[in-house]
């Protein structure tokens, strides 16, 4: 864990998050800048920066939660797409140091940007995790 790490923060419950799912490897939470409404990210329990430090069996287990995930979002929120991004080194865009992916809900003719400058609506973004993690929990979960 890193104290500075504001994802390490949440999952230590020292910083609030709009909780969706939760195994024993990984945590999702929606991004509280979300690109399109339900935008959510598949973070590590362990702090690994990148994709250059995190296991194999780390980066396997966000994998295979983003499947669950996908299904989540394109369901309950009928998107017609997903887009699932994963970025590493502040060349590549990453903006926190500490493994994700994010799974974004994508329709025809919306911008294809992963980060958007505006935060969500506080009580938009409750509601929206509130949906999303019935329909998580109520589908079969491999963890
Ligand atoms: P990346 O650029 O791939 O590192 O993505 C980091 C994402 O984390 C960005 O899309 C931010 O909007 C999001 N983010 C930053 N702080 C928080 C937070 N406290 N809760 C939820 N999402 C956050
Ligand atoms: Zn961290």
């Amino acid at each position: 864990m890193n104290d500075d790490c504001i994802f390490c923060q949440i999952l230590n419950e020292r910083a609030p998050c709009y909780a969706v799912h939760e195994t024993r490897y990984t945590k999702t939470f929606l991004d509280i800048f979300p690109a399109t409404p339900g935008h959510c990210l598949i973070v590590t329990k362990d702090h690994y920066q990148d994709i250059f430090e995190a296991t194999p069996d780390a980066i396997s287990m966000v994998g295979h939660v983003s499947t669950l995930i996908a299904h989540v979002v394109k369901e309950e929120l009928q998107s017609e797409g997903v887009g699932i991004f994963q970025l590493n080194g502040a060349a590549a865009g990453q903006t926190v140091f500490h493994y994700h992916m994010h799974v974004i809900p994508r329709n025809t003719g919306e911008d294809l940007t992963i980060h958007n400058r505006m935060p969500g609506d506080p009580a938009e973004l409750e509601a929206l995790a509130a949906r999303l993690s019935t329909r998580a929990y109520s589908m079969r979960v491999d963890d």
